[in-house]
């Protein structure tokens, strides 16, 4: 098998991974694996016992990153999809009615889309031409009828717009619904307070912004929701049980735990909770330069908010004449520049702001990325679209 020369990557994807991992993350999952491969909540021997704690030590460090006073309220997924399943399919049922942005990613869209289809009432609110969501609209469609739920990203990962998350949980609540958001644009790249925001849903992927390996997530789900778990089976106690237990987390995570995985999520938390805020100065200023100088690039659209709006780190562009695939091979294949091209596993946000037929080409940006890299870059850019 031909070997990739990963140190001649520049990569620019981090909105759909982040890549490298700091070592801390290496280094915790590497000692999983080596110190603690027991299988956690099950059995008192000392391996057990020590992948336990690596759990419970991930949970603690994910919890106090995101501002959440209960770690129980943190359960361990595979991913941001996997814990928008069950909040979504667990919360939802037939007959009721649900209000969600324009700009979800399919990890929302195609679950809804099949509750749609068994009888629940599906009212999206479309999103300005740059992406933004306003709570305004939200508040209107709310009022047309009773509400289960309001359904919203935080950030996008198609225009990187932010959305009033803060604001929707108000007007979900006043009505008397829940809100869901999906976090996985915002978490690492926004300082993200769950507490603070209100939200009683909030999924997200470890292996973005949160600089985690990739098969974990986590989900928030407040003391004062009660969804049905999507899936039952050991949960490690209560074995005589023939129910799964509503203990937390363990009722949302049966089956055997992704320990390394979370191990990698709990070190990056603990990492993202000493160097997040020098991190995400740096990304604020990447993303401005390479917004500026897209900008400068005759024959792009860029994507999103205006220079000097708020956006997390990640940039859309369209070009008028090349398609974007071929943007992304040219940038692979002569430089070795890593984006991303497509539809980003989200037509409703790309049909929001008129790119479901061209699809774009995002520059992601993050953890060990420079200025130099924004430059080289842009100079590709400037070659391919010249
Ligand atoms: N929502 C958004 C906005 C995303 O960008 C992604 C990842 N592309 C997901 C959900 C799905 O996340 P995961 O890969 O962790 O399931």
């Amino acid at each position: 098998m031909a070997e990739t020369d990963a140190s001649r990557v520049v990569y620019f994807d981090h909105a759909a991974t982040s890549w490298p991992k700091p070592d801390v993350v290496l280094d915790a999952m590497q000692r999983a694996m080596h110190d603690a491969g027991g299988n956690p909540g099950r059995g008192a021997h000392r391996l057990a016992v020590a992948a336990s704690r690596t759990i419970l030590e991930a949970r603690g460090a994910v919890a106090g990153l995101l501002g959440v006073a209960e770690p129980r309220n943190i359960v361990f997924t595979a991913g941001c999809t996997e814990g928008l399943n069950v909040a979504i399919k667990g919360l939802i049922r037939r007959g009721d009615r649900v209000v969600v942005s324009s700009m979800e990613h399919n990890a929302v869209a195609r679950p809804l889309n099949m509750l749609a289809a068994a009888g629940v009432i599906v009212d999206v609110v479309r999103a300005d031409e740059y992406g933004n969501v306003d709570a305004d609209a939200v508040e209107l469609a709310v009022a047309e009828r009773e509400t289960r739920a309001v359904i919203c990203q935080h950030a996008s990962n198609v225009t990187g717009s932010i959305q009033p998350v803060g604001d929707l949980a108000d007007i979900a609540h006043d009505a008397g619904a829940v809100l869901i958001v999906d976090g996985a644009q915002a978490t690492g790249h926004l300082r993200v307070d769950v507490g603070a925001l209100g939200a009683d849903v909030y999924a997200s992927s470890g292996h973005k912004g949160l600089l985690g390996p990739q098969g974990v997530g986590i989900l928030y789900l407040s003391s004062d929701i009660d969804p049905d778990e999507l899936v039952q089976g050991g949960s490690g106690g209560n074995s005589e049980e023939p129910m799964q237990p509503r203990l937390r987390p363990d009722r949302y995570e049966a089956g055997t735990s992704n320990t390394p995985g979370i191990a990698g999520l709990g070190a990056a938390a603990r990492y993202l909770a000493v160097h997040g805020d020098e991190l995400r100065v740096l990304e604020g200023e990447l993303t401005s330069r390479m917004h500026e100088g897209l900008l400068g690039i005759e024959g792009l659209r860029v994507l999103g908010p205006l220079p000097g709006e708020e956006r997390v780190p990640v940039i859309s562009v369209v070009h008028e004449r090349i398609d974007g695939d071929r943007i992304a091979f040219e940038l692979d294949r002569r430089y070795g520049i890593a984006v991303r091209a497509g539809l980003h596993c989200a037509p409703w946000a790309h049909n929001t702001v008129g790119t479901l037929d061209s699809g774009a080409l995002r520059f992601g940006i993050g953890y060990g990325l420079t200025s130099a890299d924004v430059d080289y870059a842009l100079d590709a850019m400037r070659e391919i679209c010249a």
